[in-house]
């Protein structure tokens, strides 16, 4: 019988009334008393953990480092924390940890050392902290990302202002000089000098529509407003609709050769972003070609993908500068004499990119650059 035994009444007056849980054990390392908190908190019955050794309420990891940890602290026999900051954890009976809180405190009594450990089982704090911590990083990660779309939009607002100033004056100058020459071109034998005034006009709106366009595409992918309508349509639909319109931008000399394979091809996709990917690419290639080149569209089937390059003559990407193409706002410095926003490359890909399709290219400066689309046969046909 051990003095706690012995003494068990005041031991346990004293000792039950506190949350904490009590655990007394003596320099053998066996537990000698425990009040019923510390036996609730381990999940041992009444008594049950009398007699046992301490390690018993320790994971078995921690076992050999806990035998020196003891020993030296008996030797010191002042009152203390455990752990140090370590987190400490405990083991109940069921084989579970939980995170608890110690602070140790050796005493004698009759002659005989003894140590009562006070713990507190913090689960709840743990989480509460743990709880706490994630919710703080989601804000934060929220605040960043509205910081960002706003840093975003501010760009996006200084870039539209300086475009207006800079890409939208150019046409709008021409415009306003065909039209002011329209109206003296009153003879009948002045058709032909009216006809090139009306399709230098119908170029340059077209020109500042696909700016305004981008912009509007641009935020759409932003807020994430886009659908898609993936259905089955003739490829040669598109080709010709895109042709048809880049045709009007082509350079004197310029041509573009048309595919001659395409003709009861059925692609299943988004129609319009296949048009907007294709028109930008055409566009591309006529604007950054010379005069009397080539443009050619090609198209093949492997069998898994319908592939459509656009491969022009022009003055190709400089090595140095190919892997910012994709960049938005990116314009490469051998581009730079041309009208361009550095927008189109960009939201192409990220739209044929949310589709499950590729766009890619291969260029040469002063040679000339290929741009290809990959569109998987296998999309399925629904309305996003
Ligand atoms: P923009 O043509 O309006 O500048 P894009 O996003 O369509 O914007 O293209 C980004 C950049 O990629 C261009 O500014 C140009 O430097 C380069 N580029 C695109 N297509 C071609 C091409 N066919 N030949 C040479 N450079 C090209």
């Amino acid at each position: 019988m051990n003095v706690f035994e012995k003494d068990s009444n005041i031991f346990q007056l004293l000792s039950e009334g506190i949350s904490e849980g009590i655990i007394l054990v003596n320099t053998s390392q066996e537990i000698v008393a425990t009040n019923s908190s510390a036996e609730e908190m381990f999940g041992y019955k009444k008594n049950e953990l009398i007699g046992k050794a301490l390690e018993c309420i320790i994971p078995r990891r921690y076992h050999h480092k806990h035998g020196g940890h003891f020993s030296s602290f008996m030797k010191k026999s002042e009152k203390r924390k455990m752990g140090h900051g370590r987190d400490l954890s405990g083991l109940r009976k069921n084989g579970e940890e939980f995170p608890v809180e110690a602070g140790l405190n050796p005493f004698t009594l009759y002659g005989q050392s003894y140590v009562m450990a006070l713990v507190t089982d913090i689960t709840e704090r743990k989480n509460y902290t743990l709880n706490l911590e994630q919710t703080v990083k989601e804000r934060t990660k929220q605040l960043t990302d509205a910081l960002e779309k706003e840093k975003e939009l501010n760009e996006l607002k200084t870039r539209f202002l300086s475009l207006v100033s800079h890409e939208f004056k150019t046409p709008l100058s021409s415009i306003l000089t065909s039209v002011t020459l329209l109206s003296k071109y009153k003879e009948s034998t002045q058709q032909e000098k009216r006809d090139k005034h009306v399709n230098t006009i119908k170029s340059k709106v077209r020109q500042l529509d696909t700016i305004l366009n981008d912009f509007l595409s641009v935020e759409r992918l932003e807020l994430g407003k886009v659908k898609y309508t993936i259905e089955a349509f003739p490829l040669s639909r598109v080709i010709n609709e895109v042709v048809y319109d880049a045709n009007m931008l082509l350079k004197t000399g310029q041509q573009i050769r048309y595919p001659d394979n395409v003709d009861e091809v059925v692609v299943t996709f988004d129609e319009k972003t296949l048009a907007l990917a294709l028109s930008n690419l055409l566009q591309n290639a006529i604007k950054y070609s010379p005069e009397e080149t080539t443009i050619k569209i090609i198209f093949t089937i492997t069998d898994d993908n319908f592939i459509i390059q656009v491969v022009d003559e022009g003055i190709g990407i400089p090595k140095k500068q190919q892997k910012h193409i994709f960049d938005r706002y990116f314009r490469a410095e051998n581009a730079l004499l041309n009208q361009g926003t550095g927008i189109g490359l960009n939201i192409s890909k990220q739209h044929l990119e949310n589709l499950g399709s590729t766009l890619s290219f291969e260029s040469q400066e002063n040679v000339g650059s290929t741009f290809t689309i990959q569109i998987p046969k296998t999309i399925k046909s629904t309305t996003q």
